[in-house]
């Protein structure tokens, strides 16, 4: 028996996890007492990870590399060799005769860093394409571009110890008891030891998180700037702003008052369906508290204005100094496990290594020179909902997806099947061969997943752990980054024949070392780290060479990392929903997490006891929409958007207000069945965000009716 000492794989609070294995078998797991951001908790997801290592879990697992020549043909099993040789002559002819954009990869947020780094080094370095994105764009890339418009860089400023400090949580479009679980015990604890912390909840659910709250506001979906706006005019009415702080700190104060002139309470309880009482209880509560700390996640991001609603919210801690100091500030909470890593090495298409910026020339001279090429793209690649976009239409026509699922995850399902169908070559690397994107793949990668690889992950506090191997690969399973790099390798003889590899990575190791050299000098400087520093304790970033710590909170000098040190106010307007409801589609669909399942349940949709809490797909309805529809509880509907319909079972949810349906987001093809239900996402809106470009997946129009 063995004890491996590893993190949890669902969410980005990142826990860490020992892992018991008895030869090449996992057989228990329990929370690390060690790890310092969940001192041995766990939640259900994170305490049956061993079960979805079991074997019987295991039968969906990809052991070897499969590869078709003809569509009409099922895959059929080859070599690593034949398989990587076929796809690198592939895609080297496409990239000779159409460009490097004609060649896309779309990657995850549940990789790892090293993974991350070679992926994007591949893509940007070698081929000179942006083209590679994300399934973190459906998940955090408002949070990057919130912090970049107002902080100026893309750096959470919190760490988890603030919720141990904090007087005022203010947690908007985050249900975290059940998203981020082991951060609500802690918040739950805090309020034990400290009776006065207040609790405001943002939502237009009652959810489990609102029902703890001391003030829920049940905003309508998507008017989150107004009722921040709002909550600003009041502060400057009241004056319960800091104005030392804002004349010394931030920029933009005067365009600021004017943006938010006009929200009165009366005009934002308007917009947002809440009484004016309620904004200013909140307003009140968040400017006068000792320390406030904000907590967000889904309900901002994934929107059209989701850059806007960041930074709404961070124009509070600005205004009122509530920033810099324990306790207090804006902390985004990441969905995926390692969607920060990705972030870190540039893992967007809208972004270089280590914060650094397509669009500047500077920093495109170090990273070429960093990684010995002549020039890396100078714009940004097609992002998530683009990218699929492109390959539909025949503008990128080969795409590598690794680690994720986008024919159940990415909106407007019936339209990236129809890309993938289109597109001339789709390659899978995944750990699992019977994802709704598996059946599309003309290759076939088989991936080592959980306690099979080695690496690093970054958490939403910007904590760095060790992700460790307790069990072999099976069968011919590879790791994600040694994939890549056999591949990168295969390229380089094909497209630069005789020029020395750029990737001369032998362990993952090799790879973080080169992503930590990049990171010098820069705001999230990993210089003064290692892998054997990374072994014995997890650490928090910036950590620069010469450091003996990492730093537990950002900005404690007032100073952010824009050309004049000054932070900058949001100034922008509200805007309600891509798609408002209207007499065809008059129900407001929200989409969100289940407590015990993560994402497309390609993991935990094979342990039977974490069906326990929803055992199977229900659309949540009030009841007075059922009544007015004629709906019994329990009873099969079709529920449609302009996109598509799907056909789940109707159920009462005291939790919604009438005109609001709610669906989560996991339920694909293989517990919905039926011929026209690809999935939840078969209904959801592709309409994207202009900064960000992530899309609405938390809105959509829908009728329902009784089939
Ligand atoms: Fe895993 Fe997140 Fe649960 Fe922690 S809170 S055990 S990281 S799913």
């Amino acid at each position: 028996m063995k004890e491996t000492r590893s993190t949890c794989c669902y969410c980005g609070v990142g826990c860490g996890v020992v892992i018991t294995s008895e030869g090449e078998r996992i057989t228990a797991v329990r929370g690390d007492a060690d790890h310092p951001s969940n001192r041995g908790r766990l939640c259900t997801k994170g305490s049956t990870l061993h079960l979805t290592a079991s074997p019987a879990a295991s039968a969906g697992r990809a052991t070897h590399p499969e590869m078709r020549r003809d569509r009409a043909l099922p895959r059929g099993r080859f070599t690593w060799d034949e398989t990587l040789d076929h796809v690198a002559d592939r895609f080297a002819a496409c990239i000779r005769e159409h460009g490097p954009d004609s060649v896309a990869f779309y990657i995850s947020g549940q990789l790892l860093t090293e993974d991350y780094y070679v992926f994007n080094k591949l893509a940007k370095g070698l081929i000179g394409t942006a083209n590679v994105d994300t399934n973190s764009r459906l998940c955090m890339s408002s949070a990057v571009t919130g912090y970049q418009q107002t902080l100026g860089v893309d750096a959470p400023p919190c760490s988890y110890e603030d919720l141990d400090h904090a007087q005022c949580l203010f947690i908007a479009g985050s249900n975290t008891a059940h998203a981020h679980p082991v951060l609500f015990r802690r918040i739950e604890a805090a309020r034990e030891r400290n009776p006065a912390l207040k609790v405001i909840v943002v939502d237009p659910r009652r959810t489990e998180t609102a029902r703890f709250a001391d003030l829920h506001l049940p905003i309508l979906p998507g008017t989150d700037v107004a009722l921040f706006h709002a909550m600003l005019h009041l502060m400057l009415w009241d004056e319960r702003i800091d104005r030392e702080y804002i004349a010394a700190h931030v920029e933009g104060f005067d365009e600021l008052r004017v943006a938010v002139r006009e929200w009165t309470p009366a005009v934002a309880a308007e917009v947002c369906g809440v009484k004016a009482e309620d904004i200013a209880t909140a307003a009140k509560w968040f400017a006068t508290s000792p320390a406030t700390l904000s907590l967000y996640c889904q309900g901002l991001n994934q929107s059209s204005s989701g850059t806007a609603k960041n930074a709404a919210l961070v124009n509070l801690h600005l205004a009122t100094g509530q920033i810099g100091r324990p306790g207090a500030g804006p902390f985004s909470l990441t969905g995926q496990p390692n969607a920060m890593g990705g972030r870190e090495v540039g893992g967007l298409a809208t972004t270089l290594a280590a914060h650094r910026s397509l669009t500047s020339a500077i920093d495109r001279a170090e990273m070429a020179r960093l990684w010995g090429v002549d020039r890396v793209p100078d714009r940004a690649g097609k992002t998530a909902v683009e990218l699929f976009d492109a390959l539909h239409s025949g503008e990128v026509r080969m795409v590598w997806i690794a680690c994720t699922n986008p024919a159940q995850s990415m909106p407007n399902l019936p339209k990236v099947h129809e890309a993938l169908a289109r597109a001339e070559l789709v390659v899978l690397q995944e750990a699992y061969r019977d994802t709704e994107t598996a059946p599309f793949a003309d290759v076939l990668l088989p991936a080592t997943t959980w306690g099979e690889k080695e690496g690093t992950v970054t958490n939403s506090e910007r904590r760095i752990t060790r992700v460790r191997a307790a069990v072999a690969a099976p069968g011919e399973a590879r790791d994600d980054w040694a994939i890549a790099v056999d591949f990168a390798r295969r390229l380089e003889t094909r497209l630069a024949p005789g020029k020395p590899s750029i990737f001369p990575f032998e362990s993952p190791e090799a790879v973080w070392n080169e992503h930590r050299e990049a990171t010098r000098g820069r705001d999230l400087d990993i210089t003064g780290l290692t892998y054997a520093m990374l072994e014995r304790e997890p650490q928090q970033w910036p950590f620069p060479e010469g450091a003996s710590e990492g730093r537990v909170r950002l900005y404690t000098d007032g100073v952010f990392h824009t050309p004049t040190g000054k932070a900058k106010f949001f100034t922008g307007a509200y805007r309600p929903v891509a798609e408002k409801a209207d007499a065809r589609f008059p129900l407001q669909l929200t989409t969100g997490r289940l407590r015990d399942h993560w994402h497309g349940m390609s993991r935990t949709g094979n342990v039977a006891q974490l069906f326990g809490h929803v055992p199977e797909p229900r659309l949540g309805m009030s009841a007075t929409d059922m009544t007015r529809r004629g709906l019994a509880d329990g009873e099969l509907v079709r529920i449609q958007s302009r996109r598509g319909a799907i056909h789940v079972l109707a159920a009462i949810d005291p939790e919604l207000r009438s005109g609001q349906v709610y669906l989560p987001m996991h339920w694909g093809k293989r517990f919905l069945g039926g011929k026209d239900s690809a999935g939840t996402n078969t209904i959801t809106n592709p309409a994207f965000d202009r900064d960000s470009r992530q899309p609405e997946l938390k809105h959509a129009s829908v009728k329902v009716e009784a089939v």
